[in-house]
């Protein structure tokens, strides 16, 4: 079997100046095909499995997975595989859309509280609050919304305003680490000329027509607004108690591997074990086995 650590490969180094562009949409650490990294989808997967018994029966962390990316990138489809083998009682899927009125009402961070995974529990974001510093990012106007104090005029909002967003966030997540919330935040690194391939397959084959919708075009003509606030935002935002990770995109097969590969190692470093049982609870143990033995 393969064993790879993709860890420090893909890992934007806490504190680096980065561009998405430094980037390989298509590595597949010497993987040629989905036949290859198939065995060690399954074995990561598998491992996943009996670390997240752990993570529950331990009941002291929680883990955020957080899953950024362009269009078409693949973020559901990840989702769906990687978390395939776990217990689903043990984990939370939210997907963030556009705010609501009464979101809108409150600062960008309530609605995402309400949604942390509890301890023990791993809870996955589909898109997050990171959404407030990619596309509120390129159309500023969405600002306006938001009912800031100091926001009159989205079109003069400047680089301090972004840097106070990234203190911000680093800030929730620096309180959520050190209160037992284990983050991981995942770019899913698709090219340009993938995603173009990918919506029109999404075009042509009636079964994934639901999957289209016009604005993915409209947003794709700000591909270069986009790639520079990801930039941005993994230069500012990714740190010791909550990394980002570049995951190339172009070869769903590799993605989704290097994905579950990444949540097996981190799951694995955390000193998670069953609860321990005290005397009296195993005298009670076995008290409860003489009375069922000593049933007819
Ligand atoms: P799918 O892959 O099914 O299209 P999706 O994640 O793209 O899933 P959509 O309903 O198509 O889901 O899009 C959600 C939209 O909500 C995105 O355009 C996203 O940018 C937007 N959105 C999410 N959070 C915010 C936010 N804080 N402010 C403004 N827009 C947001
Ligand atoms: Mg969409």
């Amino acid at each position: 079997m393969i064993r790879l650590d993709l860890d420090q490969k893909l890992l934007v180094s806490p504190g680096a100046t980065v561009k998405v562009s430094d980037f390989s949409t298509e590595y597949s650490a010497g993987l040629a095909d989905k036949q290859q990294a198939a065995e060690e989808l399954a074995s990561n997967i598998e491992m996943m499995r009996m670390l997240q018994d752990k993570l529950y029966a331990h009941n002291r962390y929680s883990v955020l997975i957080l899953f950024q990316a362009m269009d078409a990138a693949g973020k559901d489809g990840t989702i769906k595989n990687v978390m395939s083998g776990v217990n689903p009682q043990g984990t939370q899927v939210v997907s963030f859309k556009t705010p609501s009125a009464e979101e809108l009402d409150h600062d960008y961070m309530w609605r995402i509280y309400k949604r942390l995974p509890e301890r023990g529990m791993i809870g996955i974001f589909n898109r997050s609050y990171y959404e407030e510093a990619l596309v509120v990012r390129v159309h500023p106007e969405f600002l306006l919304k938001q009912q800031l104090p100091d926001v009159q005029d989205p079109m003069h909002v400047d680089e301090a305003f972004w840097q106070t967003r990234f203190r911000q966030i680093n800030s929730f997540e620096r309180h959520l680490h050190e209160n037992g919330t284990v983050i991981l935040k995942f770019f899913l690194n698709v090219s340009k000329e993938e995603q173009k391939k990918r919506f029109m397959r999404r075009i042509e084959d009636p079964s994934r027509n639901w999957k289209f919708s016009k604005s993915d075009v409209e947003e794709r003509q700000h591909w270069d607004k986009y790639m520079h606030a990801y930039s941005e935002l993994l230069s500012n935002t990714s740190t010791d108690y909550a990394p980002w990770y570049v995951i190339p995109a172009d070869k769903k097969w590799f993605m989704r591997m290097a994905v579950s590969n990444i949540i097996m190692n981190k799951l694995n470093e955390l000193p998670l074990h069953y609860p321990k049982m005290s005397q009296e609870d195993l005298d009670r143990l076995e008290d409860a086995r003489k009375r069922l033995e000593k049933e007819k």
